[in-house]
């Protein structure tokens, strides 16, 4: 059974749903939408960036794959391009 909670995503409260995300050796607690879009958390998008070597050594996968920030979905790209 799935809990009501804050999504790891966007923050909104929400059923959540537990997945694994492609390409990161972790899960987190998506709402709906989040799950179906594969949102990342930005922190999660930020720091597995960093772990690569930056935005530049980036597979373009990654640069397309979904994030969330300031109250709007982004790709990993966006998100980090203007940060
Ligand atoms: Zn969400």
């Amino acid at each position: 059974m799935n809990e009501t909670r804050e999504c790891e995503t966007c923050g909104k409260i929400a059923e959540l749903f537990c997945y694994a995300l492609p390409g990161i050796p972790m899960s987190v607690g998506n709402c709906r939408e989040c799950t179906n879009r594969c949102a990342y958390p930005f922190s999660t998008a930020k720091a597995n960036t960093w772990c690569i070597g930056g935005l530049e050594n980036a597979a373009d996968w990654w640069l397309e794959s979904t994030t969330f920030k300031d109250g709007k979905y982004l790709t990993v790209k966006e998100a980090l391009s203007d940060a």
